[in-house]
This record gives structure tokens, sequence and C-alpha cells, in this order.
């Protein structure tokens, strides 16, 4: 079985998600006179500000972005992919942008609906007014349902400065449609509900690269900021379906971009989370029991973010397992 490697980077994201708009302090690496949250070149024509490296980029979701704000370099344009957590965060990363092209924005993509991902939209309307968003159908429902306000106040709500306003996708997509976008072709999948239901995988063949949204965090426990968004049987089939797409480099929603063991990572641990819930449910064990067996049976995966928060995934995972007996 693979094994995760302890590491030593600080814990971050404790509690639920509406605690992160906080100041935490600057990690003890940034200070090197670099501008914080660089954008890193992943492949020839992608590249990617890691939001989650804390000695880079400082942990604090209103000013810098949490998740991986990424800009695929077209022949004539640049495609951004979920620009981050507010209107502060979208702004960095178009400042970031101009230190690797001189392109104009032609395309945002919005992988999900959790805000720490797509707020950053309103930056990047404000620089280009024009600029289609593209996202999942659903997500745009769902925004319009109400939950575009929710994350507006549960991210960048005790922020006293410049207000963030949620812009709404105008473009929807349903997965399956294959876009030229300056030049360069983008495949979208939706492989059914997973971490929400209306993830969106992107596959750029020409650079033989996947970003993976939210169905993929690492190392980091999965789906444990909405937990009860999240179809845990179908993340384990979106992630078969996504590691079998023909890449060599995957980018994950939060975390550094690499080759397929990234994802098969993730899958392992949220495998076996699922497979010992269903055991422990057998076995007649409460949710709790499970969980506290769990922590004892993974603790080769302590090190990842948010282990202490388990109970919470493993409590929906302990759900659905019952709600699928009937
Ligand atoms: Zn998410």
């Amino acid at each position: 079985m693979w094994k995760s490697k302890p590491h030593n980077r600080a814990r971050f994201l404790r509690g639920p998600l509406v605690s992160m708009s906080l100041v935490f302090p600057f990690s003890a690496a940034l200070g090197t006179g670099d501008p914080p949250c660089p954008f890193e070149s992943v492949t020839e024509r992608i590249f990617v500000i890691v939001g989650s490296d804390h000695r880079r980029c400082p942990r604090q979701s209103v000013n810098y972005p949490l998740t991986n704000p990424a800009a695929i370099i077209g022949e004539t344009g640049v495609i951004l992919i979920d620009p981050g957590s507010s209107l502060q965060a979208g702004r960095l990363v178009l400042e970031r942008l101009q230190t690797i092209t001189d392109k104009p924005v032609i395309a945002v993509f919005n992988s999900h609906i959790h805000g720490l991902y797509w707020l950053g939209n309103q930056a990047i309307g404000e620089a280009y007014p024009e600029v289609p968003i593209y996202a999942h159908e659903r997500m745009i429902a769902r925004i319009n349902q109400g939950e575009g306000d929710f994350w507006v106040k549960a991210i960048t709500g005790d922020h006293d400065g410049e207000t963030t306003r949620f812009i709404l996708p105008d473009h929807p997509l349903l997965g399956g449609e294959t876009l030229t976008l300056a030049g360069i072709d983008v495949k979208v999948h939706h492989f059914g509900h997973g971490h929400t239901d209306h993830d969106l995988v992107l596959e750029v063949p020409s650079e033989r690269a996947v970003f993976l949204g939210g169905l993929v965090v690492e190392p980091e426990v999965p789906s444990q900021g909405v937990p009860s968004d999240a179809d845990f049987e179908g993340q384990i089939a979106a992630t078969r379906e996504a590691i079998a797409l023909d890449a060599d480099t995957f980018i994950p929603g939060r975390g550094h971009p690499a080759g397929d063991a990234l994802p098969e990572r993730a899958l392992a641990f949220l495998t076996a989370l699922y497979d010992g819930t269903a055991a422990g449910y057998d076995a007649g064990l409460t949710d709790f029991e499970v969980t506290q067996e769990l922590k004892e049976e993974l603790a080769d995966y302590q090190a990842w973010y948010d282990f202490d928060q388990l109970g919470g995934v493993v409590s929906q995972m302990y759900l659905q397992v019952e709600r699928d007996q009937f």
C-alpha cells in the first residue's frame, strides 16, 4: 500500500470554510523580496499559482488565492482557470500574469461552486468586461438559487476593504464539449456527481495536461470543506475516469501539480476511507466509532491537511452507505 510521507509544512484550513477569512501570519519562508504567489511553470503553456504552498503564498483567502489559479497561454490570448477567492485575489492573479505574458485574457473557466475557486471572476471581468466565463450549467443554477451570496459572505464577509461581488459565469457547459480558444483545444469533461454535482475536469491534449478542479486536492482530506456536496462513490468513479485520460501532468484543485501518482494517491485515500466506512457500517458501528477506527487504521495519512476533520467526511460517507442500502 502507498504510504504518505510525513511533511513539515504548516497545517492550513483548520475548521470550517467560514473561518478562512481570518488573517493568518505569513509563513517564515516569505520575505525573500519576491512578490508572493508567483505563477510557476508546469508545462510549456501552462502556469499555476499554488495557493496552498504557504512558503510562497500567504494563507489569507481575501488577499491571496488558497487554490490553484492557472493560466494556459494560447496563440492569441490567455485562458484562466479558477481565478481565486475574491476580487483582491483575482487582481493578484492578473498582476502575476503580466510577469509571464502580455497577451489578453480571452476566456475563464470555473471548475465548481466552492467560493475559493471562482470569486476572482470579478477582477477578470473588471479588466476584460467582454471575457466569456465558462462553468457547468448546474453551477450557474446553484449560484442563482442563492449560493453566490453564501460564498461571498463565507469567504469575504469579515473583510473591511473593497467588497467582493460574485460574477455569474455566462457560458454554460455540460461536459463533452471541445472548445478551441486562442488556438488551444480544451476538452471539457463532467464525470457525474463527485466532489460536487457539477465538477468540470478540463483536458488540454496539446500539453498532455488535465485540470482536476475540486475532484482531487492533495495532500488533504477529500471533500472536507463541504462533505454534503460530495457523492463519495461518484467521486471515486470520477477520479478513476480523470486518471484514465491521456495525460502526463495533473493539476489538482489545491496542491502541487504532478504525474498520475498524484491523483492515484488521492484515490487510494478516498477509497480506503469509503471502504472503511462501509465495513464499519456493516459491522454495526456508529459513524463516531467508524471515525475513531479509521483515524487509527489510516494513520499513514495523518500528515494530510484536515486529518483531524475526518469525522465530517466519514459521517457523510456513512449516510451515503446507509442510503444505498435501500
Ligand atoms: Zn470544492
